[in-house]
């Protein structure tokens, strides 16, 4: 048996006995050392979104115990980085490239789930999704790699170029992570807006060259005044909130992109200046989850230090206490931005 932080409903999570995964050949066993608490798995708990028991977590640091018999990429001993969802890389969407959209990617998954003693990689994961964390990269530094390969995933579509100046909308973690990627692909002036003087304040230790907000002063004037009165390239959407597509989409620069990774489960339908899409090409895209292909290209971030997340981890909880790091972390008063949940 092993111990495991099981989601049954709101607001209850039991730290319990599980069993341990039965290994097939081409698995592996790995023991959870940082799981990264996720707005999505926030978001599931508090709303409810996914029906328990079940163990959420999929930001996953991991040392591997255990191999199937046919395993020859990794062994005991390997410290790891892998992420949950993995496509056929053979239908039309994987065809086209929409990897995310595979009917086989939600289907895929590590069991039980990241905040779990241990973990069974399945062979798909294995082979398409694990990697090696470089030597010198802290557990809490590696569980950061899945995030950062959403926000490039996400990104990449964002066509950002050298000297484009970027807006994003939100700055929790995918927003300062966003944020960061974006300056380091070249962009020239980047803004963040958020309600909590927490962030922005750290958005500012982080090197972001603007960070605003929109309780305090006028989005739209200081947007404008950054960009000489043009808009912004891209704007990126990182907060649930579906009334700041309108918004997002006024700020734009002709020919800018919107990029929205976040669900806006509240209020969906918004109206949008539609005549912008013939008159000024704009475009909106949206965004979910990671390509396998983004997995190395975060690795390769984090091994560079190409951008700072240690300052972004404000707490760490032990795996005893997800509904407390979930409440918190939930709780727009606290100064909190990623929570790592370690094992004790
Ligand atoms: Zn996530
Ligand atoms: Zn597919």
């Amino acid at each position: 048996m092993m111990k495991a932080s099981v989601y049954y409903r709101k607001d209850v999570i039991r730290y319990e006995e599980v069993p341990v995964p039965e290994l097939g050949e081409g698995d592996i066993l790995v023991e959870m050392k940082s799981c990264g608490l996720c707005g999505t798995d926030i978001h599931k708990a508090q709303h409810q979104t996914v029906t328990g028991p079940v163990v959420l977590g999929h930001e996953v640091a991991a040392e591997v115990v255990k191999v199937g018999r046919r395993v020859t990429r990794f062994r005991p001993g390997d410290r790891v980085v892998t992420a949950i969802h993995v496509p056929c890389f053979t239908c039309h969407d994987c065809n086209r490239g929409h990897f995310t959209l595979c009917e086989q990617f939600k289907r895929t998954h590590i069991e039980p789930g990241g905040f779990a003693q241990y973990i069974r990689l399945p062979e798909l994961h294995v082979n398409h999704l694990t990697h090696l964390i470089p030597e010198g990269i802290s557990w809490e530094k590696a569980a950061m790699v899945e995030p950062i390969g959403c926000c490039l995933h996400g990104l990449k579509r964002a066509a950002i170029t050298p000297g484009c100046s970027v807006l994003v909308m939100g700055s929790g973690t995918i927003g300062l992570l966003s944020a960061q990627l974006a300056a380091m692909m070249g962009a020239g002036r980047v803004m963040v807006s958020d309600l909590s003087p927490f962030k922005l304040d750290l958005a500012l230790q982080l090197g972001i060259d603007h960070a605003i907000n929109p309780a305090e002063e006028d989005l739209e004037a200081r947007v404008r005044e950054v960009t000489g009165g043009l808009g912004v390239d891209v704007v990126v959407i990182a907060a649930g909130v579906s009334a700041l597509l309108p918004q997002a989409i006024s700020l734009l620069r002709r020919g800018g992109r919107v990029v929205v990774f976040s669900p806006f489960d509240h209020l969906p339908m918004v109206n949008i200046d539609a005549g912008r899409f013939f008159r000024d090409e704009i475009s909106v895209i949206g965004t979910y989850s990671l390509s396998p292909y983004e997995m190395p290209e975060a690795v390769e971030i984090i091994r560079r230090n190409r951008i700072n997340v240690e300052a972004m981890i404000t707490h760490s909880y032990p795996l005893s206490q997800l509904e407390e790091a979930i409440a918190f972390a939930a709780n727009p008063q606290n100064n909190v931005l990623k929570v790592i949940i370690k094992m004790e």
